[in-house]
């Protein structure tokens, strides 16, 4: 059987170093912003190239903090896609502002950025784009728009850490960017764990005390905060893969490259180009017969995934909030979409093999 994921063989190779880590954590007794959370921000920040990272408890709350730090007037619009994990749209929920979906491109599976323009009213304060799959935006004209409108830009970079567009890493194009590090993300934790990365002093600032109940010294509240911290035990175990990131994206576009080559055209693949560096936290192909394509491969012992079978406006949760109900782009992408294995743990042979049986279907 090959698997579409395995956590426990992910960090196999972190094992000896992660056990010291958590041993010394351990024999320390200081579990909560201490010198290992420090140490990871400060890595974090370095790798990505923003003056300010903080971590915070959650992918999901690297994005409401960072609408919380924008603090927008109540009724505010924010623009996303809608072609996106239900996250990105809960946090605008959440933050109690109002999102306004953007269809995406049929092809890179990115908000389209030629459809945002119609979208923008008096309310509109920010954009919130959304990496997916480990495949930057089109930042150009994404920024383009930004400085034409005045509108503040939130990246949305739980799949997409390392990924550059033009040379530029994700996370550095937007006043914030909003990292997860859930298990399965390209930099893992072993548990729930997520960052911002700013350069505006002002927004660390406030991220920093949103996270800690509102509070820059104990027990004196600034504002009514959040409890949503990083841990020491997570933050020791973040430093030490973040030293691999770039090998564990090496290794995941190596594969990648695999499946660009070699699978034959019946499947729509993801597009490559010279101004995207992928990460391919998902590799996606689609078919229209998707589920007897799903069904077929798991019957020759291979596991895939669906990101994701329902869009996010299609979602009982979102009755009510989300009010435009025709989002066909998206819908023929969640009909159509099938994650194949890509992991770190994946050998060349495995790919083949994949290969090899999808290419008779
Ligand atoms: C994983 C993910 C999130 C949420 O991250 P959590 O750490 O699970 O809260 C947000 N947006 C996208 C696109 C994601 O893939």
């Amino acid at each position: 059987m090959i698997e579409y994921e395995n956590l426990g063989k992910v960090n196999r190779p972190f094992f000896e170093e992660y056990k010291k880590d958590f041993a010394e954590t351990l024999e320390k007794g200081w579990y909560i912003l201490g010198s290992k959370v420090q140490k990871f921000e400060e890595e974090f920040g370095s790798y990505i190239g923003t003056k300010y990272c903080t971590g915070v408890a959650s992918g999901l709350d690297a994005l409401l903090l960072s609408l919380k730090a924008l603090n927008p007037e109540k009724g505010s619009e924010i623009i996303t896609p809608s072609n996106t994990y239900i996250a990105t749209i809960l946090s605008i929920v959440q933050a109690g502002l109002k999102p306004v979906l953007v269809e995406p491109e049929i092809r890179s599976y990115n908000v389209d950025p030629a459809r945002i323009e119609e979208k923008i009213t008096s309310r509109t304060k920010a954009l919130m784009i959304v990496h997916l799959y480990g495949r930057p935006c089109d930042m150009d004209p994404i920024m383009e728009i930004c400085r034409k409108h005045n509108l503040v830009l939130i990246e949305d970079c739980a799949q997409s850490h390392g990924a550059r567009y033009k040379g530029k890493l994700t996370g550095t194009f937007g006043e914030f960017g909003a990292f997860s590090f859930y298990p399965t993300k390209n930099l893992g934790a072993l548990g729930d764990a997520g960052a911002v990365t700013t350069n505006s002093e002002e927004y660390n600032t406030a991220i920093r005390r949103l996270r800690n109940y509102g509070s820059d010294i104990k027990y004196y509240n600034e504002i009514a905060g959040y409890n949503s911290r990083l841990d020491e035990v997570q933050a020791g175990f973040l430093s030490i893969k973040l030293k691999k990131l770039d090998e564990i994206n090496a290794h995941k576009r190596m594969l990648a490259d695999i499946y660009l080559k070699e699978l034959k055209s019946d499947f729509i693949k993801p597009l490559k180009d010279d101004d995207h560096f992928d990460v391919y936290h998902v590799f996606n192909i689609r078919h229209e017969k998707r589920d007897k394509l799903k069904e077929y491969l798991l019957k020759n012992e291979i596991k895939t995934d669906i990101h994701y079978p329902v869009p996010p406006h299609k979602q009982k949760a979102m009755k009510g909030i989300i009010t435009e109900n025709s989002f066909p782009i998206s819908e023929e992408i969640h009909k159509t979409t099938l994650s194949l294995p890509i992991s770190y743990f994946h050998k060349e042979d495995d790919i083949q093999k994949v290969i090899s049986v999808l290419n008779k279907f």
